[in-house]
């Protein structure tokens, strides 16, 4: 059998006006587009009305916190009362929890559009291996629905004497399948030495890196130019990725443009989380409070590939977010000036290349990884984000809501 999509809305990318025609799917791709012909073959899917864009991807993800906001209060509101609250918490928490949530995650996110996930688990003292246990679970879980990586975030301090304890579990993590290796160096009281640990244990293991970089607003935090250097310095052959690099966005223009050129140089993505950074951020400004966004325009011009994730659904570190890529396409619309079509690529080609997937469109050829959704434009969805969507994951639809009559 093929699908056919009949009479949807190819956006325009380039400002010539959109352009309606029916989509033929047969196995993972698209085979045929154009004013088409009905065959026997064909499953037809009425899809007047509905725009169809290529599926988002969540580059940026930690199910195994989402959905304990209730449960899990954050005192001060920033990124430390989050980390002490979790910490204190993660302690209870078990395999089957664990992996309750993450599906929940997972499935809403899937009813969003989105048919990829980076995920980081937590990996510490407290915590063990029981969430990557969990979200191994979870991956092989929902292999039919969604594709899930899954990033080890080793808890500091990682070096000295103090991180023996870290350095033994992050071996143990990768030893057990661990697809990316991660931290958070500007946690540790050495964060150079740290990045250099994660990027010699990524590079013995040959896995790509994925550190959380940067994530406040000191003008001395200058983790991605020392990630950059490093990478510069070494050749290393596989994908290396900064997640968060707010501190960038507070930096001079001169500074950003050097850090921004040697992260392009290095081939290093940025992915910027506005969800998580608004909310964490800057709540000891009650004045003209910066946004919490990594150097969106230095890094893009550049020609970094910076894509957008959602980063905590839910929990401690943000406590709303509706698992929606839309929902982050608007925030960098409206807190970091992209246009809708840039933004709307940040959630999904851009996040599919930090995930090592390839690009995808309406083109004949193209995986059929796509969101249909009721809208005339893509500025429409972005802005309406309508519920109304059906979602194909290599050419098979995993969701589709469901008429109200
Ligand atoms: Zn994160």
């Amino acid at each position: 059998m093929s699908l056919l999509l009949r009479s949807v809305t190819v956006p325009s990318v380039d400002g010539t006006a959109p352009e309606v025609c029916d989509l033929r799917i047969d196995g993972e791709r698209i085979v045929d587009r154009g004013q088409l012909a009905l065959t026997d073959q064909d499953e037809v899917i009425d899809g007047s009305g509905y725009l169809v864009l290529p599926a988002p991807a969540e580059p940026h993800a930690h199910l195994d916190k989402a959905l304990t906001a209730d449960e899990v209060h954050n005192e001060t509101g920033d990124l430390l009362g989050a980390i002490q609250a979790w910490i204190t918490h993660r302690e209870t928490l078990t395999v089957s929890n664990i992996a309750e949530r993450a599906t929940r995650a997972v499935k809403l996110g899937v009813s969003n559009g989105v048919t990829a996930f980076r995920t980081h688990v937590d990996l510490g003292s407290g915590i063990d291996l029981t969430g990557l246990q969990a979200l191994q679970q979870v991956k092989a879980d929902v292999a039919h629905l969604a594709r899930v990586e899954i990033v080890g975030l080793i808890g500091c301090p990682l070096t000295g004497v103090a991180g023996a304890e870290h350095r033994a579990i992050i071996a143990e993590a990768i030893a057990a399948g661990l697809d990316v290796v991660g931290g958070v160096p500007h946690l540790d009281p050495d964060s150079a030495a740290c990045t250099k640990i994660l990027f010699d244990l990524a590079g013995e293991a040959g896995l790509p890196l994925d550190l959380h970089t940067d994530e406040n607003l000191r003008p001395d935090s200058l983790d991605l130019e020392i990630l950059a250097d490093i990478v510069l310095d070494s050749g290393f052959d596989q994908s290396v990725t900064a997640s968060h690099c707010v501190a960038l966005g507070i930096q001079d223009e001169i500074t950003q443009q050097r850090v921004a050129a040697k992260t392009a140089t290095a081939g290093i993505s940025v992915i910027t989380l506005p969800q998580t950074n608004l909310f964490l951020q800057a709540r000891d400004t009650p004045v003209a409070p910066p946004r919490g966004l990594t150097a969106l325009m230095a890094l893009r011009a550049a020609g970094v590939n910076v894509a957008g994730g959602a980063d905590n659904l839910q929990d401690p570190f943000c406590t709303v977010g509706r698992g929606d890529p839309l929902e982050t396409a608007s925030l960098l619309v409206m807190a970091g000036h992209l246009t809708p079509t840039d933004a709307y690529d940040a959630v999904s080609n851009r996040a599919r290349t930090v995930l090592g997937m390839s690009t995808v469109g309406a083109e004949v050829g193209s995986v059929a990884d796509i969101l249909m959704i009721r809208a005339a434009s893509l500025r429409e969805a972005v802005a309406t984000a309508s519920t109304n969507r059906i979602v194909i994951r290599a050419g098979r639809i995993v969701f589709r809501q469901t008429e109200l009559l």
